[in-house]
């Protein structure tokens, strides 16, 4: 690949993605998997619930001994023991008889539904005084099977019950819980280094010197890796020498990363000291990719470790890092796309210059159809404009003019309605 040639983004990205593979499993403890991607299928060891239980406090009893209860004619049946949640019936119940359950308790052999205490009349008391020979009345039939919660009504054992790729939220917690699974099988996280570079550059809490900006990508790209699984390891700024950047680089290297993402300092500015080092280091190639915002691309390995260079501006390294390296991310920790991308309809006409182009877009939501409007300035620049943004609306390489009513896929950059 030279740099006289020209390619797109699809062309690019495919590059990228060969030989990129998702990173090997890693085993974590139940808590420590939440938010991370399942590495395989999980299937259930045991059905659950694993016994047949009570979902009320009641009684359990056989269903045909009270068909014909009602309000006139109770039925009363003699009360054989208490079943607490926690506990396993040591008799069965016969016929005439219920046993007093809880909710969540095991039922027993020969009953086959449960009467919730509601149903039963309370002011109505056998005359025993012990209370396990007691009586209970009950003003209304139930159905065989009602109010029991069956071996396997929420999963047979042996079912797939959380699929590989999963990213493990609480919901998915409560299912590795349920079944026994302490120790869970999670993607490991790549870890990617972040080097910025730029002599103008100053950290968050320096003071601003005349010609000097705030190092502002370090931080854009940490929320990035970590937004997609990655580990990010912020690397201190490079000056523009040829000893600062290898130094920050062979840094970088030292942390053992699976991933470099470095922003500014590839385009041909006379200062870009960053190339030179590149070519020291690995082999890196520098793409002119047909997009806007953001050119040129440099991608390659340093050292064999894979490696991204950023353009400088703000916008251009968010935007393709979102073109480039999130696919990326997602192959490597075998993640879903949690972003998707909808169809929107532009609200205004605009020039494009046939590149693809990520317009920075908000939107509206009229009768089910996304109408888009871009947030004003679209200078690469403009942090604010990212803030504002709904999504990135894509215009496709070759348009040149684009008239209110088009419609375009656009990659949304947060949920929404
Ligand atoms: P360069 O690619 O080095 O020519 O940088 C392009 C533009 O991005 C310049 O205006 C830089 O000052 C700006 N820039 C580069 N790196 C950063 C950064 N980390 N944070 C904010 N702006 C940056
Ligand atoms: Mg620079």
């Amino acid at each position: 690949m030279d740099e006289s040639q020209l390619y797109s983004v699809d062309e690019a990205v495919a590059r990228i993605l060969t030989g990129v593979r998702r990173l090997p499993a890693e085993q974590v403890t139940l808590l420590n998997a939440l938010g991370r991607a399942l590495a395989e299928d999980v299937l259930a060891p045991v059905s659950l619930p694993p016994f047949a239980n009570s979902s009320m406090d009641g009684y359990a009893v056989r269903a045909a001994d009270i068909a014909a209860a009602s309000q006139e004619a109770p039925a009363r049946l003699k009360v054989v023991m208490d079943i607490p949640a926690g506990t396993a019936p040591d008799r069965p119940i016969k016929a005439g008889q219920a046993a007093r359950i809880m909710t969540g308790a095991p039922m027993p052999e020969g009953a086959d539904a449960v009467v919730p205490v509601e149903q039963t009349d309370q002011s109505w008391r056998g005359s025993g005084s012990d209370p396990m020979s007691d009586q209970v009345a009950i003003v209304s039939p139930v159905r065989s099977g009602d109010y029991v919660r069956q071996v396997g009504d929420d999963m047979a054992a042996g079912q797939v019950v959380l699929q590989a790729g999963t990213i493990v939220r609480a919901q998915e917690l409560g299912v590795l819980a349920g079944i026994g699974c302490g120790q869970v099988n999670v993607v490991r996280q790549p870890r990617v280094a972040i080097v910025s570079t730029g002599d103008e550059l100053v950290d968050v809490d320096d003071p601003l010197t005349p010609g000097k900006i705030r190092d502002v990508n370090s931080y854009t790209l940490h929320g990035l890796v970590l937004a997609y699984g990655g580990i990010p390891i912020r690397i201190p700024t490079a000056r523009d020498t040829l000893e600062d950047v290898r130094r920050r680089f062979d840094e970088a290297l030292a942390h053992q990363p699976d991933l470099i993402v470095s922003s500014a300092g590839v385009s041909v500015g006379a200062y870009d000291v960053v190339r030179a080092v590149l070519d020291e280091l690995g082999k890196i190639d520098f793409w002119r990719v047909n997009l806007r915002p953001g050119k040129p691309l440099a991608y390659g390995n340093l050292r064999g470790v894979p490696f991204f260079g950023l353009p400088g501006n703000p916008v251009s390294a968010m935007v393709t890092y979102d073109v480039f390296v999130r696919p990326v991310l997602l192959r490597l920790t075998g993640r879903p796309d949690a972003l998707p991308t909808v169809q929107a309809v532009m609200g205004e006409s605009l020039l494009s210059d046939g590149r693809r182009s990520y317009l920075r877009v908000k939107m509206t939501n009229e009768n089910g159809t996304f109408i888009a409007h871009t947030t004003g300035t679209q200078s690469s620049s403009a942090l604010l404009s990212m803030v504002q943004a709904d999504g990135l609306l894509i215009i496709p390489e070759g348009i040149t003019e684009v008239t209110a009513g088009q419609s375009f896929a656009v990659r949304l950059l947060h949920t929404i309605e």
